[in-house]
């Protein structure tokens, strides 16, 4: 048997993508806009759904493009209620894991943004599972739209989404730009750009090209170390865009946007929660519109390090006061289902 020709994923279009395809058809200007609306803000799954548009149109859509929806392999919520994992899986069977984080006035999405990651960063199940494959930016904008069609059912939207699942969005460039972009489109989803942040383990020539985009989206970078050799030892990328390097990328990147810089720094027992640290970390913020972000190591499995005991986090915060670095201590949330950073992996 033949295997069928791939067919066009309509959420891998940008609006002038669309609206060139539509040209081609020969359909009116607003047919892409009608559309538009029916992925975006109506949330269609299905073309039988697009009731404003002719039948034949929507024949011709269902014959030559499809309106790709991830099937849910698996969903666990943790003890608490709080925090749900689901596993889904795209066109190729590839499964990627997202995370919905419920706060009291805010629904978060952890979206990822490639299957598995090249960086072998030491304590990270996603980097221990090796890289698989970049996402498109529909594949990344689908995530976002699964929690959405649930909330949508319950009165609610989804308020924040983080580029912190699984994958390296500065190594996928083009597409978590383009699945960024989509997501704050003003006639589509409509996200403020305020409520989106971009985790990257600190590639160099990514932050200078995202200094140049001219949005306002939040960057954290996790940084986990403020020496060289204990960061590349935890984040092996360190030995290509070192320290200085990454600082002068992001006062560039400062300098351009003028938006406050997230730092992560998960607290490993006895490794990168000492007080020599602490004053690295200091030294390298002093100055800078910074704001730390200090997250107790998550287990897994590949990975023997602990978290840090409260009385090391005291110590640790202790010298960041000392200094006037602004920080928070993030809770750990969904642990219980291996939904906390780093620990999303495929099962299979
Ligand atoms: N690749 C990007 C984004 C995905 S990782 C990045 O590295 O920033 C999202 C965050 O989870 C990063 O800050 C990462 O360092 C952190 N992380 C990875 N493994 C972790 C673990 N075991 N416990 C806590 N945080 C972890
Ligand atoms: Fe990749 Fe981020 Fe995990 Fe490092 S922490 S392996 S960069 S996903």
């Amino acid at each position: 048997m033949a295997t069928p020709r791939k067919k066009l994923n309509l959420y891998d279009l940008d609006l002038p993508q669309l609206e060139a395809l539509l040209a081609d058809w020969k359909q009116p200007r607003y047919r892409a806009d009608q559309l538009w609306e029916w992925l975006y803000v109506r949330l269609a799954t299905d073309f039988e759904q697009l009731t404003t548009l002719p039948k034949s149109l929507r024949e011709r859509l269902a014959a030559e493009t499809t309106l790709y929806v991830p099937p849910v392999l698996a969903q666990q919520e943790s003890l608490d209620g709080e925090t749900r994992k689901d596993l889904l899986q795209m066109a190729d069977g590839e499964q990627v894991e997202v995370v919905l984080m419920r706060y009291i006035n805010r629904r978060s999405a952890c979206l990822s943004t490639q299957v598995g990651c090249a960086l072998k960063c030491s304590f990270c199940a996603t980097g221990q599972m090796g890289f698989v494959r970049d996402l498109t930016s529909g594949e990344i904008v689908t995530q976002a739209l699964h929690f959405q069609r649930e909330l949508a059912a319950q009165g609610q939207r989804l308020s924040n989404v983080v580029l912190m699942g699984m994958g390296e969005p500065l190594l996928n460039y083009k597409n978590t730009l383009a699945a960024i972009r989509r997501l704050i489109h003003p006639q589509g989803f409509q996200m403020g750009q305020r409520r989106i942040t971009l985790s990257t383990s600190g590639i160099v020539p990514g932050i200078y090209r995202l200094a140049d985009e001219g949005l306002q989206v939040n960057l954290a970078v996790s940084l986990h170390a403020a020496m060289d050799d204990l960061r590349s030892e935890l984040i092996p990328i360190n030995r290509r865009y070192p320290l200085d390097a990454l600082f002068k990328a992001l006062y560039v990147y400062l300098a351009k946007t003028n938006r406050r810089v997230t730092f992560e720094w998960v607290m490993i027992d006895g490794v990168n929660d000492t007080l020599q640290q602490a004053e690295a970390l200091a030294a390298r913020l002093a100055g800078m519109l910074a704001h730390v972000n200090l997250i107790p190591l998550n287990p897994s499995t590949g990975y023997k390090g602990q978290p840090s005991a409260p009385e090391r986090i005291a110590a640790f915060t202790a010298v960041l006061d000392r200094h006037h670095i602004p920080y928070s201590v993030r809770l750990r949330r969904g642990i219980d289902i291996r939904a906390g950073c780093g620990q999303l992996r495929r099962t299979s």
